[in-house]
């Protein structure tokens, strides 16, 4: 992707994700994303009214915890708030409540996987914040502003520059999107403001200790402007030091319709923030206890349910693996299913060896056939078609007792009207044909009407056998299983003369 030889490029991110909290971080306005109406979600505490004060919510501090212990980070025993000054019209008070020399994670990493392997990641920090308002641009040059977000808790996290490319970048942030889900933390939609994400870029000649002067790009609203935004700043910042010029630090907006960032301001100085203790709140002491309750509740993560997957089911589709990880409730379904397969593999007798062979089949048919069937829809699907129904298909195709034509009208059905899979087979007729001499009626039928295929099989063209065998499967739509079909035309052919 990045075919820059001259140069090593270093990345750090700076990543805000909206936690999930009934109510605000400091007062008990809800949180609401999807409240339409402006300026309804507001109170004196978080429109910084004089006289007011904040109230710490303990539900976003458990969300910032089981955050951090999942990226491998110190929870501090002892963190504090502290004021960052700055004024700007969507934001009330005229300082925002966050973190400065005390966070409540510290030290922590993510291992993704890299341009070579595995590769960690290493978090510097991840602190308690909470978000401004959101300004509403009209078209006839007027600005409204509403405070609905105003003090909604934000967790911040910031990486070390340890990204080199942006496949690496695109993949630790769609981990920690998958983990922000997976614990319940966040709904991490870049797409509604949930998780935010800055990049800050910078390069080197290749081989140079020294970190190069880095520019920071804001306004990335999806993984794509991600990757888009990572690529302009490489082009844009190697053709200047080609040309001998200096990286200017900076703060860059992206802008989407153009695909370009655009200089927005000259980096500001933690300094300039005025940052001080926050006076209306004490620190925040962490009880060991507490910490370990909230690891008790952490459950099993992507990677780990990854390796689980592998070694349990015996799934080497990467893609389809995926498919499960990033869904998690289809990977549960999906796995209920499994249950099922076993207990019908004990009451049909079919070997443990076949085991991951019926898994995968099974695979085969959810994250295809039921995915097409649910146009792309990926839940859940226990309420369409109960595990056990889906495992008993599963075993029936797996015995040849219907085709694969077959098999797609039995799903429908068994998708539209949550029948069991026998059920459709015999109430519409769609059982394959055992009984011999049913099989040699029918291939008796077929060699009336084909006179002239039979002869020219007797003076030996070998397609006409061809040619008879899919008249006969037309004429049984399908249901003499093909090597039975062989077996009894062979038959018949030899006793014509
Ligand atoms: P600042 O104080 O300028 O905001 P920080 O040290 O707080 O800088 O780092 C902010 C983000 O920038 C972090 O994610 C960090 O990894 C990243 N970063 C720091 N220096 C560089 C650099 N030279 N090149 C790329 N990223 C960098
Ligand atoms: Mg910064
Ligand atoms: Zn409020």
């Amino acid at each position: 992707m990045e075919k820059n030889n001259k140069y090593d490029v270093v990345i750090g991110l700076e990543i805000h994700l909206k936690s999930k909290t009934k109510s605000k971080m400091f007062c008990s306005c809800l949180n609401n994303t999807d409240e339409k109406n402006p300026n309804v979600n507001i109170c004196p505490v978080c429109m910084g009214h004089p006289g007011t004060l904040p109230l710490i919510n303990e539900e976003a501090i458990n969300n910032i915890i089981k955050l951090g212990l999942s990226l491998n980070c110190d929870i501090s025993s002892y963190t504090k708030f502290d004021r960052k000054n700055y004024f700007y019209p969507d934001l009330p008070k005229g300082y925002q409540i966050s973190q400065f020399d005390f966070p409540v994670c510290k030290d922590g990493y993510l291992d993704i996987r890299g341009e070579k392997g595995v590769k960690l990641i290493r978090i510097n920090r991840i602190h308690q914040e909470e978000d401004a308002g959101r300004l509403v641009h009209a078209d006839n040059d007027v600005s409204m502003v509403d405070f609905n977000r105003a003090g909604v808790s934000l967790i911040e996290l910031v990486t070390e520059p340890d990204f080199n490319s942006a496949a690496e970048v695109i993949n630790f942030v769609k981990e920690l999107q998958l983990i922000s889900r997976y614990l319940n933390v966040s709904d991490a939609n870049m797409e509604k403001g949930e998780m935010r994400i800055e990049v800050n870029l910078s390069l080197k000649k290749k081989g140079e200790k020294k970190l190069g002067t880095k520019a920071e790009v804001k306004n990335l609203n999806s993984f794509k402007s991600v990757e888009r935004a990572i690529l302009f700043e490489i082009e844009r910042q190697s053709n200047l030091l080609d040309k001998g010029e200096k990286i200017i630090q900076e703060t860059r907006g992206f802008h989407d319709a153009k695909q370009i960032t655009l200089s927005q301001r000259s980096k500001e100085e933690s300094h300039e923030y005025r940052y001080f203790p926050e006076p209306d709140l004490p620190p925040l002491e962490i009880a060991k206890e507490r910490i370990s309750k909230l690891k008790g509740e952490i459950p099993e993560l992507p990677q780990e349910k990854r390796h689980r997957f592998e070694a349990e089911f015996g799934i080497k589709d990467k893609k389809i693996l995926e498919i499960f990880i990033e869904n998690k409730k289809f990977g549960e379904y999906f796995e209920k299913v499994a249950t099922e397969i076993l207990d019908w593999m004990n009451c049909e007798k079919i070997g443990e060896s076949k085991y991951f062979d019926l898994i995968k089949l099974s695979c085969n048919y959810l994250t295809s056939d039921l995915i097409g069937l649910a146009k792309g829809e990926i839940t859940d699907f226990s309420n369409k078609i109960s595990p056990e129904n889906f495992a008993e298909f599963t075993i029936l195709v797996f015995k040849g007792d219907i085709n694969s034509k077959i098999a797609k009208i039995v799903l429908k059905d068994m998708y539209d009207w949550g029948s069991d899979p026998s059920h459709v087979i015999e109430s519409k007729g769609l059982k394959q044909i055992d009984d011999e001499e049913e099989i040699k009626r029918i291939i008796k039928e077929v060699l009336d009407c084909n006179d002239s295929a039979v002869m020219d099989y007797k003076k030996g063209k070998l397609a006409s056998f061809q040619f008879l065998i899919g008249q006969i499967m037309a004429k049984s739509k399908g249901k003499i299983k093909p090597d039975k079909a062989r077996e009894a035309l062979s038959e018949e052919l030899e006793n014509i003369k």
